[in-house]
């Protein structure tokens, strides 16, 4: 995934593209996604553009996520949410539409119809184990 052209977000950042901005500091703006899972499913996303969390760096990937939660207290408090999902999808195999980072904060109600349940898979002897190893060696 690259980043050629002015992606729709840094659109609405600069005011090209209307939204329902619900929130903006210097480094990030939420708006409402235009098309909502249930009511008041926000958007955060950095104002300086990059794709997802493998080229964004840790600080500003920090930031949106305090600012989600500002979000999800907001929701909350303003009755639209008794819980919250927060999602950001990362390249195009896990969902990801929008070429520039964000993060989704969707309200939750009790039978709101909205389901993110697949089955798992269980570790054969032995994989959990192997795969554990992988992660500590390569997160070094
Ligand atoms: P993702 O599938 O995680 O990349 O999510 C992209 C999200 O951006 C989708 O939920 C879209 O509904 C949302 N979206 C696309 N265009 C706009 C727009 N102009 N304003 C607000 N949300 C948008």
């Amino acid at each position: 995934m690259n980043q050629v052209e002015k992606s729709i977000f840094s659109q609405i950042i600069d005011r090209e593209l209307p939204a329902q901005i619900v929130y903006e500091d210097e480094n990030t703006i939420a708006f409402l996604d235009i098309n909502p899972l249930t009511p008041g499913h926000t958007l955060v996303v950095p104002k300086k553009p990059f794709v997802n969390v493998f080229d964004g760096d840790e600080e500003i990937l920090g930031e949106m996520m305090q600012v989600g939660s500002k979000i999800a207290k907001a929701q909350k408090k303003a009755g639209l949410a008794e819980g919250v999902n927060l999602i950001m999808s990362n390249e195009t195999v896990a969902g990801q539409e929008v070429s520039h980072a964000h993060l989704h904060v969707i309200p939750r109600f009790t039978n709101d119809g909205v389901n993110f349940h697949n089955p798992s898979t269980p570790y054969q002897a032995g994989e959990a184990e192997e795969v554990c190893k992988q992660l500590t060696d390569a997160v070094k």
